[in-house]
């Protein structure tokens, strides 16, 4: 499906919110990289999506209604096997039918299980005054309890990504610390501005998050992502 035609078809469903597995790909058609993430509509399709990617997988909720996935138990990591497989497609779904009975479910994503990286966070919300703003932060704790985080407003130049990195205080942990391999700092400006230049192309997205990101020595690649439409 086209950007166009997934942004048209939740519009046409009323919805303002993208799955994960719709916003990846609106993401990835932007050049922005993405953990390879397929809709399964039923507990075969997952296996079989399974075995053509490779094990290790993720599977995950695949519901409009259910945002925070993990809380809800709508996410299982590192499935090794067809059984563990076909055990987390159904324990997914028992969990949220029993927390979110009206909850309208697309399915479950099946995607590859991405090495461990350094967790980054890019965020974009729109601001009354300055219109849409960017955030990068360091993922996990650093963001949600210590609001680590950095803000430039879009279009950013490469100097605005330069420094938007630079200037959070965990910023030496992406230069490696402690032994840790530095990540690859040039990829993730390059990833602040692709999504920049993302977020110019399509005005009708009224939020977007990107947590986590896995940033490597090598690249960088988002785990999940949120988007949110608005009239744009
Ligand atoms: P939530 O809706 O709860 O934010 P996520 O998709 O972010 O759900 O998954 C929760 C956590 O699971 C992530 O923060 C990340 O640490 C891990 N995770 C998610 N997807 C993958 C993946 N494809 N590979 C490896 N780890 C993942
Ligand atoms: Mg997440």
């Amino acid at each position: 499906m086209t950007g166009q035609k997934i942004v048209d078809k939740a519009k046409s469903e009323g919805r303002s919110v993208l799955t994960e597995v719709e916003a990846k790909e609106l993401l990835k058609q932007a050049g922005i990289s993405v953990v390879d993430t397929k809709l399964a509509t039923s507990r075969e399709e997952a296996l079989s999506i399974s075995q053509q990617l490779g094990f290790p997988v993720v599977l995950k909720i695949a519901s409009p209604d259910v945002v925070h996935k993990s809380d809800a138990g709508g996410v299982k990591l590192d499935l090794r096997t067809s059984k563990q497989v076909g055990k987390a497609y159904d324990d997914i779904l028992k969990a949220i039918k029993k927390q979110y009975p009206e909850a309208k479910i697309q399915g479950v994503s099946v995607q590859k299980m991405a090495r461990p990286g350094v967790e980054v966070i890019i965020g974009m919300s729109k601001d009354a005054q300055f219109g849409p703003v960017i955030m990068f932060g360091l993922g996990g704790i650093l963001v949600e309890i210590l609001k680590d985080v950095s803000f430039r407003i879009v279009p950013l130049a490469r100097r605005d990504a330069r420094e938007m990195i630079r200037e959070i205080k965990g910023y030496p942990l992406l230069e490696g610390y402690r032994g840790q391999e530095p990540v690859d700092v040039a990829n993730l400006e390059e990833l602040i501005l692709k999504v920049s230049s993302f977020i110019e192309q399509h005005p009708e997205v009224e939020e977007l998050d990107l947590n986590p990101i896995f940033a490597y020595s090598d690249g960088a690649v988002a785990v999940d992502a949120r988007v949110i439409l608005g009239e744009g």
